[in-house]
């Protein structure tokens, strides 16, 4: 079998609101063959930034462009693919967009090597321990703590048993960010996991001021209250607190996660298959954190690309763990109908698709619609 296209597709509502949600844009991949089976995958992150890497003309060798390195190769043959792929973008890449870029490409061709097998990813990958994965409902803190404690409730009485509040107002005022959690916990009782997502930058001081508030709530853990090259400051705020501390969302790489395991000592590391280097790549990151006794718990705030992705990767965990399942109220098609069958949550749970490769099918009139140049 030999690829005969990489074709870039940049989708994104007609407008784009600067506001935390990610989910607005994204940049799918579908890798051709010869023999007609087209592989899908996602990279979830700046959309024209990707096109640019993968479409790229090659200024060196070790600076070329991704669908040309591509181009008249054997698509199953994921690893050496994915080492090509790096080495031969080393002096522009090995670490942030063109990891993306590389994520994107990896997840098309392990769904081609699904299609071309017959099986599902998570087969490939090893083995399916479950064919559901229970999710936690991943939301935005509201602003007030009657809001707070309302969203909760209302999550909890949709048959989660975890929920993860994020970004907004949090980390600005600890008094308001307590009062939040308290009227969470009061709203959801004791058997339910609630996480809490600062996203971004905290002062390291004040993170283990929250972190110590936190204890009280029993939180299951605290995300994302550093800058993500902050590792000195991951390990002293790990080390001061009993709430496990999660990150990575926004790092790439076995490379990048052993760093913020071994100097950052977080306990819980978040990869995103779609950043973080792909299926080959976060294979050996779970490795790694299965080493170093870190827990695992994959970022996954994005279409049913992703979502598909991470659902078959979890299920091929021995480790039962989250999948993070975007809550948002409104209506959004790349992340409600993107595919052709989407994926819900019911009563908590995420069925693993079970169809060859990712198991999931574009839905073209979607992609029609959302298409930008
Ligand atoms: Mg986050």
């Amino acid at each position: 079998m030999k690829i005969t296209d990489v074709e870039t597709i940049w989708i994104g509502l007609p407008e784009v609101r600067l506001i935390a949600d990610s989910t607005q844009q994204s940049l799918l991949v579908c890798i051709h063959t010869d023999e007609g089976i087209v592989g899908i995958g996602e990279a979830h992150t700046a959309p024209y930034i990707i096109k640019a890497i993968i479409e790229s003309d090659s200024t060196g060798i070790v600076s070329q462009g991704i669908r040309s390195l591509l181009l008249g190769e054997n698509p199953l043959e994921v690893e050496r693919l994915w080492h090509k792929m790096y080495h031969y973008t080393s002096r522009h890449g090995r670490r942030g967009a063109v990891i993306h870029a590389i994520s994107a490409v990896d997840m098309a061709l392990w769904d081609i090597l699904g299609k071309a097998a017959g099986l599902p990813v998570s087969t490939l990958l090893g083995g399916r321990y479950r064919e559901e994965v229970k999710a936690y409902a991943s939301v935005l803190m509201p602003d007030t703590p009657e809001e707070a404690g309302e969203l909760a409730g209302k999550i909890r009485s949709r048959g989660f048993c975890a929920a993860k509040f994020g970004w907004e107002t949090l980390g600005t005022d600890l008094a308001a960010d307590i009062c939040r959690v308290e009227a969470i916990r009061k709203a959801v009782g004791r058997d339910f996991d609630v996480m809490i997502d600062i996203g971004y930058g905290m002062e390291v001081n004040r993170a283990i001021k929250l972190a110590w508030a936190l204890e009280d709530y029993d939180i299951r853990f605290l995300e994302e209250p550093l800058s993500p090259d902050d590792l000195e400051g991951f390990a002293r705020l790990s080390e001061a607190t009993s709430v496990p501390i999660a990150t990575g969302e926004k790092e790439t790489t076995r490379f990048g996660f052993l760093d913020l395991m071994e100097r950052g000592r977080v306990g819980i590391i978040q990869p995103d298959i779609a950043r973080a280097g792909g299926f080959t790549e976060c294979r050996k990151i779970a490795l790694l954190a299965d080493l170093k006794g870190v827990e695992l718990i994959p970022h996954c705030w994005s279409n049913d690309i992703l979502v598909a992705s991470t659902l078959h990767f979890l299920a091929a965990r021995p480790q039962e763990t989250y999948l993070e399942f975007c809550l948002l109220d409104s209506y959004n098609p790349i992340r409600q109908d993107m595919v052709c069958e989407p994926l819900r949550a019911v009563d908590g749970e995420v069925k693993v698709p079970t169809g060859p490769g990712l198991g999931v099918e574009l839905n073209q009139e979607v992609v029609r619609k959302l298409k930008r140049d």
